[in-house]
């Protein structure tokens, strides 16, 4: 397969971050893969299995919150790999999981510190390369279908979800005229381990419920949405956030 360049995807050591790495290898790109230090033997095990498929890759541990990390991170790509062609900002954490009255500043931060702030981190650097490139790019990121309709119990993952949208608005019209897009996914309910942590009655029996197919997803579905907004074939599709969610929700 040519060469098609170089993506980055950050939270790849499991769920739908490994699986759209694994996606875009096979895709052609060559491969950096991000995720924090408690998950590296995952991620190494993800590079491994990426090298097998003959693409170059290589792993990178940052925490996405971090500033300093996510330039690093960015610069680190760039100098094994020569450029930065698709950034996937994917990593995410769940957070409190319970009545709004009940969380507290400290979680508050949390989640907003790794889904909004560290996703901005992560649009910020790879815009900054991209533009010094000259040649376009892609800009993924991971929003929810709770980023579209709140959810009482995930008071401060849905705002970081919505605020995914936003920015995901803003800088499709700032990287526009570079002819870079910038989009987001909107899951619903995907078997991960973060949908694991949910008690059944919130998480994979509410999700099958309220889908007309009465299915959840798998990951590789969302590595399918990827896969088409990182190719060149979704150029004229931009600012856009995409709900896969088995029609458990209507745009
Ligand atoms: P997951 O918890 O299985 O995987 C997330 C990965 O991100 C983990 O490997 C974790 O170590 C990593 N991570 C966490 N904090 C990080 C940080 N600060 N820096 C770098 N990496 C970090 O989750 P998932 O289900 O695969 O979700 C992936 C993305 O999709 C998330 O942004 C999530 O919010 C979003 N999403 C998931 C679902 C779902 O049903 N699973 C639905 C909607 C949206």
């Amino acid at each position: 397969m040519s060469f098609k360049g170089v993506a980055l995807v950050t939270g790849a050591a499991q769920g739908i971050g490994r699986s759209i790495a694994l996606r875009l290898a096979d895709d052609g790109f060559d491969v950096v893969v991000n995720d924090v230090s408690s998950n590296s033997d995952n991620l190494k095990t993800l590079a491994d299995e990426i090298q097998k498929k003959g693409r170059a890759t290589s792993h990178y541990t940052a925490d996405v919150s971090q500033e300093e990390q996510v330039k690093a991170m960015v610069e680190h790509a760039v100098a094994q790999h020569g450029s930065l062609d698709v950034m996937v900002a994917n990593a995410g954490i769940l957070g409190p999981n319970g009545p709004l009255v009940e969380v507290s500043t400290e979680q508050w931060d949390r989640v907003l510190g790794v889904n909004a702030r560290g996703t901005f981190l992560c649009y910020k650097y790879a815009g900054m390369q991209m533009i010094k490139q000259g040649r376009g790019g892609r800009i993924i990121g991971a929003s929810s279908l709770v980023g579209k309709r709140g959810m009482g119990i995930l008071t401060a993952y849905s705002a970081s979800k919505f605020a995914v949208r936003g920015l995901t608005q803003a800088a499709a019209l700032e990287f526009g005229p570079h002819n870079i897009t910038v989009n987001a996914y909107a899951p619903g309910s995907i078997t991960t381990p973060m949908l694991a942590s949910l008690d059944p009655s919130e998480g994979l029996d509410a999700a099958k419920a309220l889908s007309p197919l009465k299915q959840v997803g798998a990951p590789e579905d969302i590595a399918s949405l990827v896969s088409f907004l990182a190719s060149q074939e979704s150029k004229f599709i931009t600012g856009q956030t995409i709900s896969i969610n088995g029609g458990a929700f209507f745009d």
